[in-house]
C-alpha cells in the first residue's frame, strides 16, 4: 500500500511512500538487533565522531529539510530550519558529553570494588508525532544511540517523508546501516512491535491516548517506556509582573509552531488587578499575527498540520463559547484552500470549560481571571496535565518559590517561555507522561543501570 500526505497549505496530495511490509519489518528488526550487538562494543569516541558528522549533515541539508517539513505538516520554513539547527546542536552536545554521562560510578561498599555501569538495552522503538518531525525523533534517538542502543522509528503517518529523510542523515553520517531504521506503518501495528522480543524499550511522544495504549502493551510485555504526552501549560501572570514582557512571551509561546506544541502556553491565568490591561495588549499583539504560506520566510503562522485537526480545534472553540466564554479575537474558519486557523483568544474562561480542561493544539488562547496568587496556583494545577508552567513576577524569589514548590509540572519557568534545552532534563508528570529526555538523565532512560560487585 502507498501512503501520501496532504499538503495542509494547499490541500494537494504529496508523492506517496510505500508502506513497510510485514516481511520487511521482520528483516529490519533482525538487522537492527544485529547492528546493536556490534555498536554496543564500538567505543564512545567513535560514536561521538558519528554524531559530529550527523550534526554537519543536518546543517548542510537544513534548507531541504525545512521545505520538506513545510510541505508535509505546514511548519513555517524559518521555524523548520531552526528546528534542524537544534537537532544539530544536540548531536554536538551528546558527542561532547555523552561518554562522561555513561562512565561507571564507583560506590564504596564492603567489596574490593563495587560500581554502577550503564549498559545499553538493545533495539528501542520510537513512536513519534508530526509536530516537530525532526526534533522529537532526534531528541529521543541521539541519547539512545549514544548509549549504545539501536532504534526503529514509527513516525506519524503524515510525515513519512521526514522519517525517510532522518534515516538518510544517519546513513550519510556513517552510522551502521541498520542501526536506525524507519518503519512506514500505521499505529495498529505498534502493539505487535512492542511484544517482539527484539524490542527492548519504547519511547512515545504524542497524545495521552496514544501513550495509554502504548503503556498498556508495554506493561503486558514488561518493557521500559518513556512517555512524552500532551500538555495544557498554564502561564500565570501576577500583579507585579512586567506586563509588556509577559504579553510578548505569552504571544510567542502560544503561537510557536502555529500553536501545535506540547509546551505551548495554553491557559493564561491572570490576577484580576492587571487582567484588563493584559487582555488589551494580548489581543492587540495576537491580532498582528496573520497566517500565510509556510514556504515564505516572512511567515510566522502557518496552517495547522491537517484539515481534521483544524476542524476539531474549531469545534473546541465553539464549545467553549457555548459554555459562556467570550471570543475576543479570531475563532472563524476562513474559506482558504489550506488548513488555516486564525490567532484566537477566549476570555471569561472558567475551569469547567472545554478550552481549560482539554489541550488546544493550535493558536487558541484561554484567559482566566483570578483574585490572587493562591487561586492562580490552584487553577494552574487544576488540570490532568503537568508538562510545563510559567509564572511572571518581578519578585524573583517569589517566582522561584512558586516554580519550585507550588506548580505541578515537569518544567517550571520564571519570566520566560517553557522550552527544551539539550543540557536540561525534559518531561512531564500526571497525564503528560513520565520519564525524562535530554541532559544526563535522558541518556540513562534506555540503559541497564547495572550493579557490579567484585569481592
Ligand atoms: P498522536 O495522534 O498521539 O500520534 C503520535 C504518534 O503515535 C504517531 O506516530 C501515531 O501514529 C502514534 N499513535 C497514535 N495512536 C496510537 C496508538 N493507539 N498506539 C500506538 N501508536 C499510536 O499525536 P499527534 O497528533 O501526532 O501529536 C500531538 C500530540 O503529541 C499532542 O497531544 C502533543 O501535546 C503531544 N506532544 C507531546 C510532546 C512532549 O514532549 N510531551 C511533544 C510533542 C507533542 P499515526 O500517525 O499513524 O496515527
Amino acid at each position: 500500500m502507498m501512503k501520501g500526505s496532504i499538503n495542509p497549505a494547499t490541500g494537494e496530495e504529496l508523492p506517496a511512500h510505500p508502506e513497510t511490509s510485514e516481511a520487511e519489518i521482520q528483516r529490519i528488526l533482525e538487522r537492527a538487533d544485529k547492528a546493536f550487538r556490534e555498536w554496543r562494543r564500538t567505543p564512545c569516541a567513535i560514536r561521538s565522531e558519528r554524531f559530529k558528522k550527523a550534526g554537519a549533515v543536518l546543517r548542510a541539508r537544513r534548507i531541504e529539510f525545512g521545505d520538506l517539513m513545510a510541505r508535509e505538516m505546514g511548519k513555517p520554513v524559518t521555524q523548520a530550519r531552526a528546528e534542524i539547527d537544534k537537532c544539530a546542536l544536540t548531536c554536538d552536545y551528546y558527542a561532547d558529553h555523552g561518554a562522561r554521562f555513561l562512565e561507571s560510578e564507583v560506590v564504596p561498599t564492603d567489596a574490593r570494588k563495587s560500581f554502577i555501569a550503564y549498559e545499553p538495552l538493545g533495539v528501542v522503538l520510537a513512536v513519534m508525532p508530526w509536530n516537530f518531525p525532526f526534533w522529537q525523533v532526534f531528541r529521543a534517538a541521539i541519547p539512545a544511540l549514544m548509549a549504545g542502543n539501536a532504534m526503529v522509528l514509527k513516525h506519524a503517518s503524515n510525515v513519512f517523508g521526514c522519517a525517510l529523510a532522518i534515516e538518510s542523515v544517519f546513513r550519510e553520517a556513517d552510522f551502521p546501516h541498520d542501526l536506525f531504521r524507519s518503519l512506514l506503518i500505521g499505529s495498529r501495528q505498534v502493539a505487535a512491535l512492542i511484544a517482539d522480543s527484539r524490542v527492548k524499550g519504547v519511547t512515545l511522544t504524542g497524545s495521552t491516548e496514544a501513550g495509554r495504549s502504548v503503556a498498556e502493551a508495554a506493561g503486558r510485555a514488561i518493557k521500559k517506556t518513556v512517555l512524552e504526552l500532551g500538555g495544557s501549560d498554564p502561564y500565570v501572570v501576577l500583579e507585579d509582573a512586567d506586563l509588556e514582557q509577559a504579553v510578548e512571551t505569552c504571544v510567542n509561546s502560544r503561537l510557536i509552531n502555529t500553536g501545535q506544541s506540547c509546551i505551548a502556553a495554553k491557559r493564561f491565568i491572570v490576577v484580576e488587578s492587571v487582567r484588563r490591561k493584559f487582555e488589551e495588549a494580548f489581543v492587540e499583539k495576537m491580532r498582528q499575527r496573520h497566517y500565510g504560506d509556510p514556504l515564505k520566510e516572512s511567515t510566522t503562522l502557518g496552517p495547522l498540520a491537517r484539515f481534521d485537526l483544524r476542524d476539531s480545534l474549531h469545534e473546541q472553540v465553539e464549545r467553549t463559547v457555548q459554555e459562556g466564554a467570550k471570543l475576543a479575537l479570531g475563532g472563524k474558519v476562513a474559506s482558504d484552500r489550506g488548513a488555516y486557523y486564525p490567532a484566537t483568544i477566549l476570555t471569561n474562561v472558567t475551569p469547567e470549560m472545554t478550552a481549560f480542561r482539554e489541550e488546544t493544539f493550535g493558536p487558541v488562547a484561554a484567559v482566566v481571571g483570578v483574585p490572587d496568587e493562591k487561586r492562580a496556583i490552584e487553577l494552574a494545577n487544576d488540570s490532568p496535565f503537568g508538562l510545563g508552567a510559567t509564572v511572571f513576577t518581578r519578585d524573583l524569589e517569589r517566582g522561584e518559590r512558586i516554580a519550585t514548590r507550588e506548580l505541578e509540572a515537569g518544567c517550571c519557568f520564571v519570566n520566560d517561555s517553557v522550552r527544551s534545552d539539550p543540557r536540561l532534563p525534559f518531561g512531564g508528570i500526571k497525564e503528560s507522561g513520565y520519564g525524562r529526555e535530554l541532559g544526563m538523565l535522558g541518556i540513562r532512560e534506555f540503559v541497564n543501570i547495572k550493579t557490579v560487585y567484585v569481592r
